[in-house]
C-alpha cells in the first residue's frame, strides 16, 4: 500500500470509496444510497467553486477565527532538553476546538441545498455542541441526536446545546450512547432528507462525511505550513507533527499540507487507564478490520466481532473506530500510531501547563505525552510541533478530581 503523491489524501479511493482497497466504503441501507449520492454530487461541484471556497475562507476568519496561533514552547523545551518544541494552538479557535470547522463547512453546505434544518451526532456532546453553535449563527434549526445515558453524564454540553436553540433528540435503543446516536440520526436522515441536511462529526461514517470533515479542517495545516516557514524560512529537515486521534479529523486536518513533504507524522491514540485491559486505541493494539458506521476500518472488537468496550479519561477519544484515512496512513507507513495512558496525559496536562500559557484538554495532552517522551532522545535541529486542538477548561472536574486542583 503506497500514498500517491500529487493527488489529495481524501481523493485515493477507488469506485467503491474505499482507501487502499481495504478501508472506508459506503456500508449503508439502500434507503441511504439517494441522499448520500445527492450530497455527494454537491459537495464535489462546491469544492471546485470558487465563490463557495471564498466564502468559506470568510467565515473561517470572521466566524472561526483563523489563522490561529503557531508558538514556541521554549520553557517545555528547555526543560526536556532536546528538540526543540513548538505548539499550533488551535484550541484558540471559537468554541475552543476544531470541531467548528467541520461544523461551518456543513452548516454553510446545508444552506447551499436549501436545507432549514441540520442534524448531527454526538458522543461526550462536543460535537452537538460545536454544531448547534454554527446552526445558531447560520439561522440552521438543529437537532442533535444523543444516547440517553450521555445526556445523563454530560450535563454542561446538554445545557450547552439547550442554550444556542438545538433540540437534543435522546436516543434509548442499545447502549444509549455514541454508536446508537449515529444510527438513530441515518436513520432520521433517510425520511427527512428533503428538507435536511446531515453533519458526522469527524472523518468517520460513509465517505462524503470523510470528505467533508478532513477538507473543513485541513484549514489547520493550511495555516501551519505558512507559519512553519515564516519561523524556519523552509521547511525545517526534521520535523515531526504529532497529534491525538479519536475518529482521527484534527490529525487530518493537521497532516494534510505536508502529505507530500518529508515530515514525520505520528498518531496518539488514547491508551485508556494502565491499570484496564480496555483502551480506545485500535490501530496501537492491531485490532481486526470491522465495519463500524458505514465505513470498514480497524475497529476495537470482541472475540465475535462485536464492537468491544472501550475506556478513556478522554471522552474525544474514546471511540471504538478510527478514520479510514488514518488505516491507510497506517498501513502504507506514512504515519505511526502510538498510545499514551490516562495517567501520561494527565501528567502531561500538568508539565505543560505549569510550564507554558496553554491549557491543553485531555486529548491534546495525549499527544503532549508523546513529545514529552520523544524530545529529550532528540536534537536542537528536531522540530517537533504538537496540535494544542482543545482548551481544558471543558475538562475542568475530572482534572480537579485526578490531580486535586485545576488552574487554567
Ligand atoms: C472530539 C475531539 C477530539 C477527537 O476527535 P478527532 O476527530 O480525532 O480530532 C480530539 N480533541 C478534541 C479537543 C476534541 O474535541
Amino acid at each position: 500500500m503506497r500514498i500517491k503523491k500529487g493527488i489529495a489524501l481524501i481523493d485515493q479511493h477507488d469506485k467503491n470509496f474505499m482507501y487502499g482497497g481495504k478501508f472506508g466504503g459506503n456500508f449503508v441501507p439502500e434507503t441511504l444510497k439517494k441522499p448520500i449520492e445527492d450530497l455527494t454530487n454537491l459537495f464535489e461541484k462546491l469544492r471546485k467553486d470558487k465563490k463557495f471556497i471564498k466564502e468559506r475562507n470568510y467565515y473561517f476568519e470572521n466566524y472561526v477565527g483563523a489563522p490561529t496561533p503557531f508558538i514556541k514552547l521554549e520553557n517545555l523545551s528547555d526543560h526536556l532538553k532536546g528538540a526543540q518544541i513548538y505548539a499550533k494552538v488551535v484550541s484558540e479557535a471559537n468554541g475552543g476546538a476544531h470541531k467548528i470547522y467541520n461544523a461551518t463547512v456543513h452548516c454553510l453546505i446545508a444552506r447551499k441545498a436549501g436545507k432549514k434544518y441540520i442534524i448531527g451526532d454526538t458522543g461526550a456532546g462536543y460535537a452537538g455542541k460545536m454544531l448547534s453553535m454554527a446552526a445558531k449563527k447560520f439561522g440552521l434549526k438543529c437537532k442533535i441526536f444523543m444516547g440517553a445515558k450521555d445526556i445523563s453524564r454530560q450535563k454542561p454540553n446538554v445545557d450547552a446545546i439547550k442554550k444556542n436553540g438545538a433540540i437534543i433528540v435522546p436516543v434509548k435503543t442499545g447502549s444509549q450512547t455514541l454508536v446508537d446516536a449515529v444510527s438513530e440520526c441515518m436513520r432520521y436522515w433517510v425520511s427527512n432528507c428533503d428538507t435536511t441536511h446531515m453533519c458526522v462529526g469527524s472523518t468517520v461514517g460513509p465517505n462524503i462525511f470523510i470528505k467533508i470533515c478532513a477538507w473543513s479542517t485541513a484549514q489547520i495545516s493550511r495555516e501551519l505550513i505558512h507559519q512553519v516557514k515564516d519561523e524556519f524560512g523552509k521547511l525545517p529537515k526534521k520535523m515531526r507533527l504529532i497529534n491525538c486521534v479519536g475518529g482521527g479529523s484534527s490529525a487530518m486536518g493537521f497532516w494534510n499540507e505536508f502529505m507530500d513533504t518529508d515530515a514525520e507524522f505520528i498518531g496518539v491514540e488514547a491508551g485508556g487507564p494502565k491499570k484496564s485491559k480496555l483502551h480506545a486505541a485500535p490501530l496501537t493494539n492491531s485490532s481486526k478490520i470491522g465495519i463500524l458506521h458505514g465505513a470498514a476500518q480497524y475497529v476495537v472488537q470482541d472475540k465475535e466481532g462485536q464492537i468491544g468496550l472501550t475506556e478513556s479519561i478522554s471522552a474525544g477519544l474514546d471511540y471504538p473506530g478510527i478514520s479510514p484515512l488514518h488505516c491507510y496512513l497506517k498501513d502504507a507507513r506514512r504515519a505511526r500510531y502510538t498510545s499514551a495512558s490516562d495517567e501520561e496525559a494527565l501528567k502531561a496536562f500538568k508539565l505543560v501547563s505549569r510550564l507554558e500559557n496553554i491549557s491543553p484538554s485531555l486529548e491534546p495532552s495525549h499527544a503532549f505525552a508523546e513529545a514529552i517522551r520523544l524530545a529529550p532522545k532528540l536534537n536542537f535541529s528536531d522540530i517537533i510541533i504538537v496540535n494544542s486542538c482543545g482548551d481544558s477548561i471543558k475538562d475542568k472536574d475530572i482534572i480537579k478530581n485526578k490531580l486535586g486542583s485545576y488552574i487554567r
